[in-house]
């Protein structure tokens, strides 16, 4: 199979699996500098405790160059996973204004499309959650790929939480938030729908701790959810029931890794420990649920390829390819990678960004970060 890529040029497939690029529905590209960062001291006692302890002592440390690094590096894992799409959902308190623009010009630099938003806190109070929406409105006036972000009810105050609905609402923007992730967060899901926050261009991170009533309610209203299981067993939150989420589940990472193969097998497994042996996913409708996301949020893609080199030791059909996906496939079979009719990996490389150097640079920032949180 040939794929047609830039002018006059050809990629050849033949022997190949060819795949609709992959979309990661929710992830933090900030997060990309605490792999092998020392665990705080003592154990931590809840999900509220791991937040506090680790990732808000992280994302206040950040500024433009480590936040900088830290997107390239976890852009570069995506696009050479396989993933096209990447749905971020961001923070720095201490770089707030301005910090949208380094991930725009990051998603330029490794090519991979991508939606962004600011998630507003009240966790530094007022000021930081007016300063959060404002970066959100400043991007989306100014035409970046920009969504409406909130963190999660349990850290805005109503004011906070009704200015966002209503900044979203204005602009026709979609609304990215984590909702029900920890039994904290119980309470946000009635909040965000009194204000009128719940409709088909909202994002909910997790919804492990969703009520039936809240996931009739989220069908209802055509909402969406990211699915991330293997962040839910990371920070021990509890199932998120994909079988009672409704018809609008993509999958995300939470920060992990670019790595969507995995997150499907991982959302499998969960699904069979629930369940017992009647448990398990779909892995390839989950995939293009995720595809039905990007298409709504970024607008549809046809020009998004990859090409994985992969010699089925068994027949591959479409009735065989969820089983492929689930116990066969991984990013290590991925080998190019088409956005937008370019390629942006060939042959595992990244023909924008010599890895090299985005690794180094890496590095040297994770450094700089972990002694500013120490
Ligand atoms: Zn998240």
């Amino acid at each position: 199979m040939l794929l047609g890529i830039e002018p006059r040029r050809r990629l050849d497939a033949s022997g190949c699996l060819v795949m609709p690029g992959l979309v990661i529905a929710h992830t933090h590209l900030y997060a990309a500098l605490a792999r092998g960062m020392a665990a705080p001291p003592g154990p931590t006692r809840s999900f509220q405790e791991i937040l506090e302890r680790v990732w808000w002592r992280l994302d206040v440390a950040l500024d433009e160059e480590s936040l900088r690094a830290s997107a390239e590096e976890a852009l570069l894992d995506a696009a050479l996973s396989g993933a096209t799409v990447v749905i971020d959902h961001h923070e720095s308190p201490s770089f707030i204004g301005g910090s949208l623009d380094v991930l725009v010009q990051a998603a330029r630099t490794v090519g991979v499309t991508v939606a962004l938003s600011y998630g507003a806190t009240d966790r530094h109070g007022p000021r930081g959650a007016a300063d959060g929406l404002a970066e959100c409105e400043r991007a989306i006036r100014e035409g970046l790929p920009a969504m409406v972000g909130l963190h999660a009810g349990f850290t805005v105050s109503d004011e906070t939480l009704g200015a966002a609905a209503d900044l979203a609402r204005r602009k026709g923007a979609w609304l990215h938030v984590h909702a029900a992730e920890d039994r904290c967060d119980v309470e946000s899901f009635k909040r965000l729908d009194r204000v009128g926050a719940i409709g088909p261009r909202t994002l909910l991170a997790h919804g492990v701790h969703l009520s039936p009533g809240e996931r009739a309610r989220v069908e209802e209203a055509g909402a969406w959810i990211a699915h991330n299981p293997r962040s839910n067993l990371q920070n021990a939150v509890g199932y998120a029931d994909v079988r009672t989420l409704g018809s609008r589940v993509a999958l995300g990472t939470d920060g992990m890794d670019g790595d969507l193969f995995t997150e499907a097998r991982v959302a499998h497994l969960c699904a069979r420990k629930a369940y017992g042996p009647e448990g398990g996913i779909d892995a390839v409708s989950l995939l293009a649920k995720s595809q039905c996301l990007a298409d709504a949020a970024v607008g549809p893609r046809p020009g998004d390829w990859i090409v994985l080199e992969y010699d089925p030791p068994t027949p591959l059909t479409a009735a065989t390819l969820a089983g492929h996906v689930l116990f066969g496939l991984g990013t290590r079979h991925v080998r190019d990678v088409v956005v937008n009719g370019e390629a942006i990996v060939e042959g595992r490389r990244s023909t924008r960004v010599d890895g090299a150097r985005v690794h180094a640079r890496a590095r040297e920032q994770a450094v700089r970060i972990w002694e500013r949180m120490a």
